[in-house]
């Protein structure tokens, strides 16, 4: 089926709650899946939420957008389970991410050898440079962004994702960032904007947005709906929502981690 599907099981940032764990998000683009950001417990809420009825073997592909272990540690347990004898599938397992990716999984292979070799899959690492990106197999693609986050040791830069599906329906993810440019050129009429909104404006913080900024960028890129993730519990805690809708007037959910978000939106679809 035509449509994008967007389902968040992290919602928060590097600090874990009830509520709103690190990221993970599935993105299925006219029913192709594509994990995208995998941190601590990512692969465990896909499972608990019904996401991987086959397991490992129905991961083809993941997606980061940066090495921040909140958004890429689970790539480690991953590539572990994919050395277990008991999945089948013999499809590559592809990893798209920013320039550094292949310098982190060797640092890791360094540290655990063998044990994250997959047993039958070729592992394809594929560093992106911003505006790189993917045809999807239904007709749809995915596409790169440069996004302005403080980058560690290996990361080249941090990315965005503009997914579109089949009939040219667009949801963008931001990634970790402060006030961008590229995000803004991204979100431009967007579907769905799912974006950062990592603390309270009396807490903002380089690197990341908070409601005043989420709103700013909502009121110039005009998206038709917005979701607002990778909230730390100070803001998880306050009706962001609300506090941006002094700067934008269009449709806001804040998300708690098991929110799927629909385009185009669904009937009665509570976001
Ligand atoms: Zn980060």
């Amino acid at each position: 089926m035509v449509m994008i599907r967007f389902h968040i099981l992290g919602a928060g940032g590097a600090l874990p709650t009830f509520s709103h764990n690190p990221a993970a998000y599935l993105v299925e683009v006219d029913g192709a899946p594509l994990v995208l950001d995998p941190g601590p417990g990512a692969l465990t809420r896909m499972a608990q939420a019904g996401l991987l009825p086959r397991g490992v073997d129905g991961i083809d592909r993941v997606l980061v957008s940066h090495l921040h272990p909140d958004h890429s540690l689970d790539l480690v347990a991953l590539l572990f389970a994919l050395h277990s004898p008991l999945p089948d599938s013999r499809a590559p397992m592809v990893i798209h991410g920013p320039g550094g990716l292949s310098a982190l999984v060797d640092r890791w292979r360094d540290i655990y050898g063998s044990w994250l070799e997959p047993r039958r899959r070729e592992l394809v690492l594929q560093e992106w440079r911003p505006g790189d990106g993917l045809d999807l197999p239904g007709g749809g693609a995915v596409e790169s962004f440069a996004v302005d986050h403080p980058q560690d040791r290996l990361a080249a830069h941090c990315l965005g994702f503009r997914f579109r599906d089949a009939a040219g329906r667009t949801a963008v993810y931001s990634g970790d960032t402060g006030p961008s440019a590229g995000l803004t050129a991204a979100a431009r009429g967007a579907d769905l904007l799912v974006v950062e909104c990592s603390t309270p404006d009396e807490l903002e913080t380089p690197g990341h947005l908070c409601p005043r900024e989420v709103g700013r960028l909502c009121a110039q890129a005009r998206p038709a709906r917005v979701a607002l993730t990778h909230q730390y519990p100070p803001a998880a805690a306050m009706d962001l929502a609300a506090a941006i809708g002094n700067h934008f007037d269009g449709p806001v959910v804040q998300a708690r981690d098991g929110l799927t978000l629909t385009v185009p939106h669904q009937n009665g679809e509570s976001a």
